[in-house]
């Protein structure tokens, strides 16, 4: 058993690093030294009450580390193996799985537990859960070893955190959800880290035009760095923005990446007649987009949801970090702050305040 310093949410806007005790992996299971754990939106959702969860419950679901013991029957990796985790499972043998649409495992739940259905943090006797099977905002972590992946030695481990949540979310979006061809229009609306990972993931694609539409000029300058061509500050009317720069026609592909229903919206409007349209940002459970019934149909548009960017992630982290190695995927730039555990606090108020495009938990 170990005794380890976490970040535990325990009800809505109530969270704080806590002192508490991690017991040791079970048969397929993997305890990892977590090296890097980024800060992501959906951290705070569950903070807040956008994603029902529950509490008490260890933070952080994107992540990198050190294996650091394995249990029984693991083979996949083994003590002193660097690795990603990703927070969706993959099973192999569920009708999703089977169909190489692991991202949408049935093994997922949001009950904060083990596969096994226990848990293996604990505080004073009491139970915690972890978010997402990891529960990373912490100094280490017992993972299922389905819900890893080895990369190679070299690779920073703050960059293989974030490919573990919001790179692969936006990377594949635009990749493999919405499939942005060479030449082509692209507007993404919200520029934070999955935002910026949609704009990366769109150049590469080979867009001829990317539009990014933010509040904040520090996020928009960010986009122009990694691949944006055009910004728009959306205090003013972004759709009229967007409509100017592309001829009056409307982008190709557009992108919601802040989980706004007035948002996606715009980003709806902003979307050519026949385009596609991808929602990547998570609203609330009781919030609906709307479509209209007349022009729905007469526009001929295509409406995607993307989860966890469509990713095979046993494929996908290591082509993504190939890519990241190559100077194709700019993970460096997203990474605006790092902080210690201890100021897991002062790291969402900056999330909160939009400071960051991506702030990252770093170990020793
Ligand atoms: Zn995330
Ligand atoms: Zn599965």
């Amino acid at each position: 058993m170990k005794t380890m310093k976490a970040v535990v949410a325990r009800g809505l806007n109530d969270y704080a690093v806590e002192e508490v005790t991690l017991d040791p992996p079970k048969a397929d299971e993997v305890l990892v030294k977590i090296k890097a754990t980024g800060i992501c939106h959906s951290d705070l959702s569950v903070i807040n009450g956008t994603i029902p969860v529950a509490f008490p419950m260890v933070l952080g679901h994107e992540g990198a580390g050190v294996v650091e013991e394995v249990g029984e029957n693991v083979t996949n990796v083994k003590p002193g193996d660097h690795v990603t985790l990703s927070f969706v499972p993959n099973c192999g043998d569920c009708y999703h799985c089977l169909r190489s649409e692991p991202y949408l495992c049935l093994k997922s739940t949001p009950d904060g537990k083990m596969m096994d259905g226990t848990v293996r943090v604990h505080k004073d006797g009491e139970d915690i859960n972890v978010m997402q099977f990891l529960g990373n905002m912490a100094e280490y972590s017992v993972v299922p070893s389905m819900c890893l992946v080895k990369i190679d030695d070299d690779i920073d481990m703050k960059a293989a955190a974030l490919v573990g949540c919001g790179v692969t979310t936006g990377v594949g979006a635009a990749l493999k959800t919405a499939e942005v061809k060479p030449g082509s229009t692209v507007a993404v609306f919200g520029a934070g880290g999955v935002g910026l990972s949609i704009i990366q993931g769109a150049r590469i694609a080979g867009a001829a035009k990317i539009i990014a539409v933010d509040l904040s000029d520090d996020k928009l300058a960010i986009a122009k760095e990694v691949g944006a061509t055009d910004v728009i500050n959306a205090s003013g009317d972004a759709v009229k923005e967007v409509m100017a720069l592309t001829g009056g026609i409307g982008v190709d592909y557009g992108f919601e990446a802040i989980g706004i229903p007035a948002v996606v919206d715009q980003a709806q409007k902003a979307t050519r007649r026949g385009g596609t349209m991808t929602v990547v940002g998570v609203g609330k459970l009781d919030q609906k987009l709307e479509l209209n019934a007349l022009m729905f149909p007469l526009t001929s548009k295509t409406f995607k949801g993307s989860m966890y960017g469509g990713a095979e992630f046993k494929v996908d982290f290591p082509k993504y970090l190939e890519l990241y190695k190559q100077g194709k995927l700019d993970l460096d730039r997203m990474v605006t702050q790092t902080y210690s555990i201890d100021e897991a606090v002062q790291a969402f108020d900056d999330l909160v305040a939009g400071k960051n495009a991506r702030g990252v938990i770093v170990y020793d």
